[in-house]
């Protein structure tokens, strides 16, 4: 089919997080192939995808292990549910293969499609834990101003994107609560170091925690490195200082792993990277490389010990979803952890970092940015319209979508969040990538800035 037909039949499609107008009036892209850490458009034009898609296709665009693991998974057992006590060998292996892999305690595992999936299930265990805990009252769930957790009705409630709240009705009901944004250099107060911006972000958690009583708080929510905030790295000493808090007001924390997890910072989890204990931790997008939809909520003891309370209560314990654990999406989840171990993806990320991050460190002298940070293969940087008296660009000014189409022009596809760019590569870039790609994206400043300056 011609790329004008299939222009011509998107436009059948409501689009996903997307400028519904514009795409009406100007159409999109199409997206045709992919090989290594590049993917081509139906005009056959070739792009460095430095966002890994959605930050998730850790292992490229063109791993063909995953699709002979998918084919192989489909020709034995295409679909098998785990409702009613039943299973199959791919999902009993991968609980066993994450709970190994996870943070010390959290023993057991359920999955289901998606990220937003995994935190909303999370939400769900919580309340049912406080019930079962006798603490009906203890239900409040705190998360951040730009934190971004899903867009089921309480997901999106418990992210802090008001684009993704307004006029859809959300937050739906009283139980969810908002905390700063830890951005530190943009909402730091002049001649403020990191650790005192810190301690200025737990001192408002703890105040908001006693203001509202901590017998109605359940829960605390954090990306370890927020994604869809704009990559925003904690400062100094954020977690060292939250955690105890947490602890002192019996708040389980749970740490959104979705984009964080299987070695995006440089270790298996964020919790690694930021010494993080959580009670419940969520992962998706690179547990299965993103070949196939799947996530996962890992709990402790003490949250499973409530399941099998209320299910004794109950004679079932009542939550599931028809494609949670599918045999393809854990089979291909499998073969996504035994590469990531047979080629030390870890190591990789490690040694690969430091070119990532030192070649985006130097994009500082650039005029128009002012900030540039990250950890393992995850960064932001910040566009400022005077970067000497911190001023960022006027919202009309659209510098954040400006920068990006120079990048799709240079052949870059990154993401802009507001005038943070985003860059999570593929896990799997080498340094000669990882050069070409920030090359690319000196040009396209270069570029941007002349009309934006
Ligand atoms: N949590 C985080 C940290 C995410 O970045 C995302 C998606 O980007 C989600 C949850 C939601 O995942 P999904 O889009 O698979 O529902």
């Amino acid at each position: 089919m011609s790329a004008n037909n299939l222009h011509e039949a998107d436009r059948h499609m409501v689009h996903q997080q997307a400028d519904l107008d514009g795409h009406d009036k100007k159409g999109g892209m199409l997206i045709a192939r992919g090989d290594g850490v590049r993917v081509w458009d139906t005009e056959g034009r070739d792009y460095i995808e430095a966002m890994a898609g959605l930050w998730c296709a850790s292992l490229g665009f063109s791993e063909k292990r995953l699709a002979e693991a998918a084919y192989k998974q489909m020709l034995e057992l295409p679909y098998y549910h785990t409702f009613f006590g039943k299973a199959h060998g791919p999902a009993a292996l991968l609980s066993e293969k994450l709970t190994g892999l996870a943070p010390e305690g959290l023993n057991h595992v359920m999955f289901q499609c998606s990220g937003s999936e995994a935190n909303d299930a999370a939400i769900k265990l919580i309340w049912y834990h406080n019930n079962m805990r006798g603490r009906p009252a203890k239900k409040k769930i705190i998360g951040r101003i730009r934190g971004y957790h899903g867009n089921t009705v309480a997901t999106a409630s418990l992210s802090g994107q008001p684009h993704m709240q307004a006029d859809f009705d959300l937050p739906y009901g009283d139980r969810f609560l908002h905390v700063s944004n830890p951005n530190y250099y943009r909402f730091s107060i002049p001649g403020e170091s990191e650790r005192d911006f810190s301690a200025r972000m737990a001192a408002e958690l703890e105040a908001l925690i006693e203001k509202e009583g901590a017998d109605t708080i359940a829960a605390f929510f954090a990306e370890p490195v927020q994604g869809g905030g704009g990559a925003i790295t904690p400062p100094e000493g954020y977690f060292e200082l939250i955690q105890p808090i947490l602890k002192k007001h019996d708040i389980l924390f749970v740490t959104d792993e979705v984009i964080c997890g299987f070695g995006r910072t440089g270790n298996m989890w964020g919790c690694d990277t930021y010494g993080l204990k959580p009670d419940i931790l969520t992962c998706a997008k690179q547990l299965s490389a993103s070949y196939q939809p799947i996530s996962a909520t890992l709990i402790s003891d003490a949250l499973y010990e409530s399941l099998l309370e209320g299910s004794r209560k109950h004679g079932s314990f009542g939550h599931g979803f028809t494609y949670g654990a599918h045999p393809v999406a854990c089979a291909v989840a499998l073969e996504t952890l035994a590469i990531y171990e047979e080629r030390d993806i870890l190591s990789h990320v490690r040694a690969v970092s430091p070119v990532f991050l030192k070649g985006l460190e130097a994009l500082k002298s650039h005029a128009l940015v002012g900030d540039a940070r990250g950890v393992g293969l995850i960064a932001g940087v910040e566009l400022m319209a005077d970067k000497a008296k911190r001023e960022p660009f006027p919202a009309a000014a659209k510098a954040g979508l400006a920068v990006q189409a120079a990048c799709e022009r240079n052949g870059l596809i990154v993401r802009a969040i507001g005038d943070r760019i985003a860059f999570t590569p593929p896990l799997i870039i080498s340094a000669a990538e990882i050069a070409d790609m920030l090359a690319r994206f000196s040009r396209s400043l270069d570029e941007a800035a002349e009309t934006l300056l």
